[in-house]
């Protein structure tokens, strides 16, 4: 029996047809239409309905060259299911190269909105009654805020086993059991009942190779395992994440000016030196040190630093030494190998 078309935004899409939805979202002050666009792509055979969404955060741009990448990827001519793949949620934070919205919301603390509420809320009502509940699944695609930057990592609700089993087969390095946010899109979707599974990695308004070609591959690797793409003719080991108890954020004890001493992925141990504090004119230096053993998942980049502000972002596991083999080896498998599509960026 023939599959019946995809019907979204008032569109239909027919079984094997891929194209891009446009639904309008808002207007700029220039009286210029602000679309939310789709590329919908619907398989001629039955399968889960996948949403893979990026820049929810405006400035968060790996997650628009994974979607682009995704999208030229050959192995969809032979989908099973329907992929809806959006590169850019909140189109006016993108144009400002803004993390917020015009009005300084959070459009991911905005969630599930309202029809009469603040201009995040009515975008978030808008993606959660169009878009959101048509998808059986969901991949956000995140990075690091501006000046931080994240190892791949999926953050995940571990505690349903539809997003452990998607965490776990998209292979990045590490995954984190994160508590659900008030407001935030992955809130919405397990009030609705759709396992979500959320990327960090890399950076803001930066590109970063590794955090891109590990996205497609994850993302790649979750549609094989919902049966949406035929499996590989070589299958690749199976490595597996690490995925931690815990974690915390080593804040600055003191105003001035940070060196820091150490990488992402890097282990650390109770009560090792991470950096310093100093200032322009003092020969005094403030050691940061870790309060507890872990490898570091997230740094800040930049040197200036008040006090309070995060500088490292530790994950603690039961075994430290065995998760930093399983993110070596994780880390270098998708650093090994390129993407068929990627073009050579330098
Ligand atoms: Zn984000």
């Amino acid at each position: 029996m023939k599959r019946a078309p995809f019907e979204i935004a008032g569109e239909t899409v027919a079984p094997g047809e891929r194209r891009i939805v446009a639904i309008n979202l808002a207007r700029l002050y220039t009286h210029t239409p602000l679309d939310l666009e789709i590329e919908v792509i619907h398989g001629r055979r039955d399968g889960p309905v996948l949403l893979v969404c990026a820049t929810i955060h405006g400035d968060e741009l790996n997650g628009v060259e994974i979607c682009r990448q995704l999208m030229l990827h050959r192995s969809l001519s032979r989908l099973r299911g329907t992929l809806l793949v959006v590169p850019v949620v909140n189109i006016f934070g993108f144009i400002q190269h803004s993390r917020y919205l015009p009005d300084r919301r959070d459009l991911n603390r905005c969630f599930p909105g309202s029809e009469r509420g603040s201009l995040g809320s009515r975008i978030a009502h808008l993606f959660h009654t169009q878009v959101l509940r048509r998808c059986s699944h969901v991949i956000d695609l995140h990075t690091g805020a501006i000046h931080r930057s994240n190892l791949p990592q999926i953050r995940a609700n571990l505690d349903n086993p539809a997003a452990e089993s998607m965490a776990r087969e998209f292979g990045a390095p590490i995954i984190l059991d994160a508590q659900l946010r008030d407001g935030s899109l992955r809130e919405c979707a397990d009030q609705n009942g759709i396992p979500l599974i959320l990327y960090e990695a890399g950076q803001a308004l930066r590109f970063d190779n590794n955090a891109i070609r590990g996205g497609v591959r994850g993302i790649l690797n979750v549609m094989r395992a919902l049966d949406m793409l035929p499996a590989l003719k070589r299958p690749r080991p199976a490595l597996q994440p690490a995925v931690a108890r815990s974690s915390y954020w080593l804040r600055a004890e003191a105003d001035g000016i940070f060196r820091s001493t150490l990488k992402l992925g890097q282990r650390v141990s109770r009560g090792q030196a991470l950096g310093i504090i100093t200032t322009p004119f003092s020969s005094r230096e403030m050691e940061v040190t870790a309060s507890y053993a872990g490898l570091i998942i997230g740094r800040n980049n930049i040197p200036l630093v008040n006090e309070g502000d995060a500088l490292y972002h530790i994950a603690r596991f039961d075994t430290v030494a065995s998760a930093e083999k399983r993110v070596e080896a994780i880390s270098e498998e998708i650093g090994a190998h390129s993407l068929p599509e990627e073009p050579p960026t330098i």
